[in-house]
């Protein structure tokens, strides 16, 4: 048997080096801390729990929900957005259920590209933006996120000719793996290019609700004209901590809300409806909880800022999502980087290549992790490198950068 041509231009795993030494230490008995994973440590709160389980006992639960989900849980999320963002959405055409958001992200290509149509994706982005593209056969173009421009991409900077052929342009605010967050400004300038190329703008607004400092960060819907030109996907994942329930949502644009649907129809056969109605719970219910979380995540990530900065290492600012993205000390590239400090300390950083050609320089640092084992890390690193040699530290003593 041969796969097909379009899984191999996937690309094969970029961290096998780095997991086969983690298998290693492990089996020598190393107490390895991992520091790579975006989930939250902690549980899903217990009045959502409660509703999945009253859900799961309704005999309706039992038989196919609707595709697109149901109505309950499509008027939820549009109260929900109405709340929080103050935009008003048709729970009939404007809102989709989606078995997460990165299914929804995964299938919008199949919907809107035809081979060979480009689409515009963040480098370094997450990583289904571009091999969603290349399912559709679709060809990625790679729109920069530097450090120098807050990590925002220069849409003027994209060559007309391939703005001209491209499908769609996904951006991601507050954003994996850099933390950025955008202005108003620039998501203005967004839908405005996405409104000259006639392309969609799907935006992925995951990490909407893990902001600090009284940080909100808006929805491109909030942007007059946005709902001619833009998507955005939400997910219950990471706000309520329920990455293993999947559930999110798509809203915005009715004909590309449409044409999802469509593609979903002939894919999937919708959300067990108790997972819904857990959904519904966690976005009607009490966001008091969400508030207590956010200042444990605020604690652990002063802490861990203030750790990686003492080591001479220029850790940035972070108003948003559970991401630190550092720039590696030394010249070395992020696999190296993350290679050293797993063989030095048991720690596992996630090497930003697999995020695209411009996380070479970085790694990843997560900071859902038991608040124990977070500072367990830290003392490892600031043992480790606390007194290293110069050229862990070299060229790295200036301030932080902005953001
Ligand atoms: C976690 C994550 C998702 C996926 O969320 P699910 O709703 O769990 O599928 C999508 N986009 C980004 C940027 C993420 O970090």
């Amino acid at each position: 048997m041969q796969v097909a041509r379009r899984l191999e231009q996937i690309g094969a795993y970029l961290f096998a080096d780095l997991d086969r030494k983690q298998a290693e230490l492990t089996a020598k008995g190393v107490d390895v801390i991992n520091l790579g994973i975006g989930d939250p440590d902690l549980p899903t709160p217990p009045h959502i729990i409660d509703a999945l389980m009253e859900g799961a006992t309704d005999p309706r639960s039992h038989r196919y929900p609707p595709y697109p989900g149901t109505q309950e849980f499509k008027e939820a999320a549009a109260r929900w957005c109405q709340r929080r963002f103050g935009i008003t959405l048709n729970a009939g055409t404007e809102v989709l259920a989606l078995i997460g958001s990165k299914e929804g992200l995964a299938h919008l290509p199949w919907a809107i590209v035809n081979p060979g149509d480009v689409v515009l994706v963040p480098d370094p982005g997450y990583p289904v933006y571009r091999s969603s593209t290349i399912l559709a056969e679709g060809t990625p173009h790679p729109v920069p996120l530097l450090r120098e421009r807050g990590f925002l991409p220069d849409l003027q900077g994209i060559p007309a000719a391939v703005a001209r052929k491209a499908k769609i342009v996904f951006l991601n605010y507050p954003n994996n793996p850099t933390g950025a967050i955008a202005t108003r400004e620039f998501l203005a300038e967004a839908v405005a290019f996405a409104r000259t190329y006639d392309l969609l703008l799907a935006h992925d607004n995951s990490y909407s609700e893990i902001a600090y400092d009284g940080y909100r960060p808006p929805s491109i819907l909030e942007i007059p004209g946005a709902k001619d030109v833009a998507i955005e996907f939400h997910s219950l994942s990471k706000t309520y901590c329920m990455t293993g329930w999947r559930v999110g949502f798509v809203i915005g644009n009715a004909a590309a809300v449409g044409a999802l649907a469509k593609i979903k129809t002939n894919v999937d056969s919708g959300i067990f409806r108790a997972v819904q109605q857990a959904g519904i719970a966690a976005m009607d219910g009490q966001q008091q909880f969400l508030a207590e979380r956010l200042r444990l995540y605020q604690a652990r990530r002063d802490r861990t800022i203030r750790a990686l900065r003492s080591l001479g290492w220029q850790a940035p600012d972070l108003r948003a999502t559970f991401y630190i993205w550092l720039p590696v000390p030394d010249g070395a590239s992020g696999a190296q980087f993350a290679t050293r400090v797993l063989e030095r300390t048991g720690v596992v950083v996630t090497p930003g290549a697999g995020y695209g050609a411009q996380g070479e320089k970085y790694v990843r640092i997560s900071l859902t992790i038991a608040d124990d084992r977070l500072d367990e890390a830290l003392r490892r690193l600031t043992g480790a490198f606390g007194r290293a040699p110069r050229n862990m530290a070299e060229g790295s003593r200036s301030a932080p950068p902005a953001r």
